[in-house]
């Protein structure tokens, strides 16, 4: 591996342990983005018309849009848009969450997205997120994060026949251990303690919660040659990252000075669930960026037509090489390999959203950038997956 690569690999490897769950992730594309001269706006406030030429960035919940805004651009030039998500399936802690079962004290949790469920036994659990507080009779949002609490832990061989067919339950099989009885903690109670962007919280004062399970492992290289990666939540936090260096890259070059595009980064929440929130890709989080940026330029409904017909957007997500163990599970002849470069892909009923058309910007920016690619499509017989693209 390159010098380069093994730079950037640790580089994701540090963004990954710092990006548990989507609000960590928001945030840390927002500090980095800060110090790269970008600056924080608030939705709720009115924002300045120089806004449109400049670097800046806003964060909704688990989501963030980031632009530079080109400094040559006229009414109705468009945008070049990078999509990605910053959630992973997960395990999401419940209502009454605080549970003792036979002795022990557990943790309970409803799936978040199509969770591999194997994939969370048997390894040390943080918990992070976000707990609104009522103090002083206004509403604030603060991010938590604790270290290895809790497992989940498998059932022991001699007490399953079937061990090697493994069948989780998701409501019977899933709770993490946290501890025994009595227990001393609650979970909110301990989250308390647990705040990332200031003091520790009164327990009392937590009127709400977004809670998520992910794996506390750190990532790591591995293989012979230390060419192997291995690491949570890639899907889709490689592409995250990959947008986040462009974008650093892109204005430590001064590029957006002579530029009359602006350049986006739009890392959305809740793609494993289909989308569909406010902070998601097919709610109204990047229109209403793109509307208050028309607004700031001083364009007519017909100029920011012309300007969102004359941008592209690239969906950027986590693909399939060959399984070398289930190659049966792909498509016969398309068969993207490992060293081959990033994936296009493609599918008939536009669960991703390649086109004729996307597919020739693609192979001309891998072109421009000397970076080879491959393409994927899936087996017939399988279920495809989908991204935030469609
Ligand atoms: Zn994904």
């Amino acid at each position: 591996m390159t010098v380069d690569a093994v730079k950037n690999i640790e580089d994701l490897a540090a963004f990954v342990a710092e990006s548990p769950v989507s609000y960590l992730a928001a945030r840390t594309v927002a500090r980095r983005l800060q110090a790269a001269g970008f600056t924080e706006l608030v939705e709720t406030e009115a924002w300045d018309p120089q806004i449109a030429t400049g670097r800046h960035f806003v964060v909704r919940d688990g989501a963030i849009i980031a632009w530079a805004g080109g400094a040559k651009a006229q009414k109705a030039s468009g945008y070049r848009v990078l999509g990605a998500h910053t959630d992973s399936p997960s395990l999401k802690v419940k209502p009454s969450s605080s549970i003792t079962t036979k002795g022990w004290h557990q943790i309970a949790v409803e799936n978040y997205g199509g969770a591999l469920l194997n994939s969370f036994l048997d390894r040390e659990l943080c918990v992070a997120g976000r707990l609104t507080v009522l103090e002083g009779g206004e509403l604030k949002d603060r991010l938590v994060r604790t270290g290895p609490i809790a497992r989940i832990p498998q059932l022991a061989p001699h007490l399953d026949h079937k061990r090697n067919e493994l069948a989780l339950d998701k409501q019977f099989n899933m709770y993490p251990v946290w501890g025994v009885d009595p227990a001393e903690n609650d979970v909110l109670g301990y989250m308390a303690k647990y705040v990332i962007d200031g003091e520790p919280v009164d327990p009392e004062s937590i009127v709400g919660y977004d809670l998520l399970f992910a794996d506390s492992q750190p990532p790591r290289r591995f293989g012979a040659d230390q060419e192997l990666f291995a690491s949570g939540r890639l899907d889709n936090l490689s592409s995250v990252h990959a947008g986040l260096t462009a974008l650093e890259r892109y204005v430590a070059d001064n590029a957006d000075e002579h530029a009359t595009e602006t350049v986006m980064l739009a890392a959305f929440d809740h793609e494993e669930l289909g989308s569909e929130s406010r902070s998601g890709a097919a709610g109204p989080f990047l229109e209403d960026i793109l509307v208050r940026l028309s607004a700031a330029r001083g364009e007519s409904t017909e100029e920011y037509r012309r300007s969102v017909a004359a941008s592209f957007c690239l969906s950027a997500d986590a693909g399939h090489l060959v399984h070398p163990n289930y190659q049966g599970h792909h498509d016969p002849t398309v068969q993207p390999l490992p060293g081959g470069g990033p994936l296009l892909k493609i599918n008939a009923n536009q669960r991703y959203a390649t086109d004729s058309v996307g597919a020739g910007v693609f192979a001309a920016a891998c072109a421009k950038a000397g970076v080879p690619y491959q393409e994927f499509v899936s087996n017939n017989n399988m279920p495809c997956g989908s991204t935030i693209g469609p």
